[in-house]
């Protein structure tokens, strides 16, 4: 079966992991400061807290952040669980903003019609967590602004987004919000196995996630309430999480990032053909704008509303060996959401969306005779 999406591991990558095995740290040795540093040089942020995956990230995120009982956070429905989850975990309420037709991002008119209701109605979030979806960044400034106008902080989730970049500058770059957060699944732009990254160019807000990381735990005697006992000597000065990344992932997270910029531009190439063969049959792909670069981490699809069944194009292409995925079922309709209110019809665009979707496979080691099979088979199956 060719998958949606793969990892690509090579002999560096093997010869890393290796090396820390045969080193005296498996964890909290120099790989995971050197990851930092590598992810933050590429992104042109100030500070990364490395984690063990990219809903930790998530989570220290809104912690930094302060969201807590009484408050909300908002996101997109079309997204993984983890994106509304870490409201969740921080006792917060979740509320969502449908996408928008075209690019399937956050519809920025839909936050703005939003955000003046719940101003008036005094249930202003406190945190937005944007979502670049499939690798596109969404309408960072536009946010930035509203941000500005209501008092919300905003959070990127760039699970899909690393490599992506929006007015010249890398996702990651913090540039219109207060942090970025990466995932490193095998499925994402570079893999550490499981793992994660918060960035941001905010030292306190770095500080208390690297607290929450690592148990609340600090060795730094500017964050302790007496003087150091001795060398030894250590504060646990909030509630933290062991959220830490070993050296081990770290290790293979640094060989990756440096086949970064190769990985894109093969995704590049893999959506280039996909979209000059594509828009002739009867479905829809990504609008994007000339502002934003993806970095294609999926490639969605969106049948015809009054044509093809999604399910039977779906089950034809898994039996011809293509295997396509969904993404996503939109959170809100999720059984544990569900219990919150959210009824079908509440994000009418996300959940039309989810009817007539297939990600077509997209990863770096894509053949060009798998991509050239994909096409066809998908072409007869239209037709
Ligand atoms: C993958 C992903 C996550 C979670 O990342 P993990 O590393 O698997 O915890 C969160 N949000 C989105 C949009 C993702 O795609």
């Amino acid at each position: 079966m060719i998958p949606y999406s793969r990892q690509l591991i090579d002999q560096s990558d093997i010869e890393a992991v290796v090396e820390v095995l045969q080193s005296d740290y498996l964890t909290q040795g120099t790989q995971v400061p050197a990851f930092e540093k590598g992810l933050c040089d590429h992104t042109g942020s100030k500070y990364g807290v490395a984690v063990n995956s990219g809903t930790s990230a998530l989570h220290i995120a809104c912690l930094s952040l302060n969201l807590g009982a009484g408050d909300y956070l908002w996101t997109t429905p079309l997204t993984f669980v983890a994106s509304a989850n870490c409201a969740r975990y921080c006792n917060a309420q979740i509320d969502f903003v449908d996408i928008e037709k075209g690019s399937w991002n956050i519809d920025v008119q839909s936050l703005s019609d939003k955000l003046e209701t719940a101003k008036r109605e005094n249930r202003l979030p406190k945190i937005l967590v944007v979502v670049h979806f499939a690798g596109l960044p969404v309408k960072l400034e536009e946010i930035h602004q509203l941000s500005l106008l209501y008092g919300f902080h905003v959070v990127e989730d760039a699970c899909h987004a690393l490599g992506a970049s929006y007015q010249e500058s890398p996702i990651g770059s913090c540039r219109y919000s207060d942090i970025t957060v990466f995932s490193f699944h095998p499925v994402k732009s570079i893999t550490t196995g499981e793992g994660g990254m918060a960035v941001t160019n905010d030292q306190s807000l770095a500080s208390k996630m690297r607290l929450a990381s690592s148990h609340g735990i600090t060795r730094n005697q500017e964050q302790m309430d007496r003087d150091s006992e001795g060398a030894w000597y250590y504060q646990q000065v909030s509630l933290g999480f062991n959220y830490r990344m070993s050296d081990i992932h770290a290790a293979l997270g640094i060989s990756q990032l440096a086949k970064l910029d190769r990985f894109i531009a093969n995704r590049k190439k893999i959506a280039g053909a996909y979209n000059d063969k594509l828009p002739a049959l009867s479905l829809k792909i990504q609008e994007t704008s000339k502002d934003v670069q993806s970095a294609h981490h999926l490639y969605p699809v969106r049948l015809e509303d009054d044509g093809y069944d999604r399910k039977l194009i779906y089950d034809k292409l898994r039996e011809k060996g293509i295997g396509v995925q969904v993404h996503y079922i939109p959170v809100h309709l999720q059984p544990y959401y569900r219990k919150m209110g959210f009824v079908p019809g509440d994000f009418p665009v996300a959940e039309s969306f989810y009817k007539k979707c297939l990600s077509l496979p997209c990863y770096p080691s894509l053949s060009d005779s798998d991509q050239a099979y994909i096409i066809d088979e998908l072409t007869k199956i239209l037709n």
